[in-house]
């Protein structure tokens, strides 16, 4: 019997999750999955760590099955077909840990009441993380639970770098730039201590460019100034999301255009970026493909905006070592790379065309003055890590 752990991240409409067991150097990835269409038409797929489907299943007429049912599928389904294995724990993302919690927790009572305080702040990511716990809880009360929160990489930032330019009473009740993708960042930094040592010593920034997408500036593997702020819609363009905006376009919908507050929620969240000024698709890689002159400017705009927000962070910084590719499009999309580096070329960074059309793991010409690298990154392995370290009985230490 292998001891293993569950990575969970639940959000609106999916549940991601991803198995380690616990090999002699850490967990060791045997299998991923992810359970999407919640509340339309559930489909359930995972793999094997060599890539065969375990399960494909979909639940017809499903629309009525709430988290908490499709997670006991999947709890049923993970007991009776991943024989051989005890899961030891479940290690969740949280998007927030809001001011108090800059590390991975054990979930208790306390806890939970605790993260849901928290719900206001992350109206559309938290409650489902906490449903989550909840209806694991439900299913196995003495399974060790453990919350890995996105925004705990960023604490550690100067004030300033977390204060908006509001009233000090806002700042004080909460309201300030907090970052997320931590998960993701701390896992990059990890890696790149591993593979390239002095630059993760250096002034990095890193960009994970997927569906959501930041970037984080680094100084020796710390975050030091990160794109998203109070929520996960600030900083970059997105697959949906519009990214920073003057807020005077969200008084003049409301007051002008007679919009409510659900449908500005809509449109920022969900109708924005690359999928509202492409018209097109919310997809890097459907809009490559699209003839549509409107797919080429959204991502124009997509790598205008990327390189214009690392250049702040190069100012964050004061100056810049490293530039590291993260995230669907950061790992797989030479052109939208090859776009950004272009414009990032003042910081002498020169890009060698072969490596970045190959997806190399260094993508920068040998003799250009900044290095600029692609890491996969991986949150759910990251939230193993965490699990982990957490649990006692495990000697900890990851
Ligand atoms: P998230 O985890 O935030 O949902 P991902 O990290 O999976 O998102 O990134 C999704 C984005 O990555 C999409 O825009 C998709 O088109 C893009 N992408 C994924 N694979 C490739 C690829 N091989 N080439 C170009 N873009 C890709």
């Amino acid at each position: 019997m292998s001891r293993a752990i569950v990575s969970l991240n639940a959000g609106s409409s999916s549940i991601k999750f991803a198995l380690f067991t616990l090999g002699p150097d850490g967990p060791e990835h045997a299998a991923a999955g992810k359970l999407e269409g919640i509340g339309t038409a559930p489909h359930l797929v995972a793999r094997d760590a060599d890539g065969a489907v375990l399960i494909d299943r979909n639940w017809e007429s499903g629309a009525g099955l709430t988290h908490e049912a499709l997670l006991r599928e999947l709890f049923d389904w993970a007991t009776q077909h991943l024989p051989g294995h005890e899961i030891i724990a479940i290690g969740h993302r949280v998007v927030h840990g809001g001011l108090a919690f800059a590390r991975p927790l054990l979930v208790d009572d306390a806890l939970l009441a605790a993260l849901d305080a928290l719900s206001p702040l992350a109206p559309l990511h938290q409650p489902h993380n906490l449903e989550a716990i909840r209806a694991i809880r439900a299913l196995a009360p003495a399974l060790p639970q453990v919350a890995c929160f996105d925004t705990a990489f960023h604490h550690g930032r100067t004030e300033t770098a977390t204060r908006f330019a509001l009233p000090r009473a806002l700042h004080d009740k909460g309201i300030r730039r907090y970052g997320f993708h931590g998960l993701s960042y701390e896992y990059i930094a990890r890696t790149l201590r591993e593979i390239d040592p002095e630059l993760a010593r250096g002034r990095v920034i890193v960009a994970h460019l997927g569906n959501g997408a930041s970037l984080c500036a680094m100084h020796d593997g710390k975050s030091v100034d990160t794109t998203m702020g109070f929520t996960a819609l600030d900083g970059l363009m997105m697959g949906t999301r519009c990214g920073d905006i003057d807020p005077g376009v969200i008084l003049h919908l409301q007051t002008q255009l007679g919009m409510s507050v659900t449908e500005v929620e809509t449109l920022l969240y969900q109708q924005s970026g690359l999928l509202g000024v492409s018209g097109v698709s919310s997809d890097m890689r459907a809009l490559h493909q699209s003839p549509d002159p409107h797919a080429g400017e959204a991502i124009d705009l997509f790598t205008w905006r990327a390189a214009r927000e690392a250049g702040a962070l190069v100012s964050s910084l004061g100056g810049v070592d490293g530039i590291v590719f993260a995230a669907g499009i950061g790992e797989n999309d030479p052109v939208i790379r090859a776009s950004i580096c272009e414009r990032l070329a003042w910081t002498g960074l020169t890009v060698d065309r072969d490596f970045n059309a190959r997806n190399a793991p260094v993508i920068s010409q040998a003799d250009s003055r900044i290095i600029a690298r692609i890491i996969p990154t991986d949150e759910e392995r990251m939230i193993a890590f965490h699990t982990l370290g957490v649990l006692p009985a495990t000697g900890g230490g990851q």
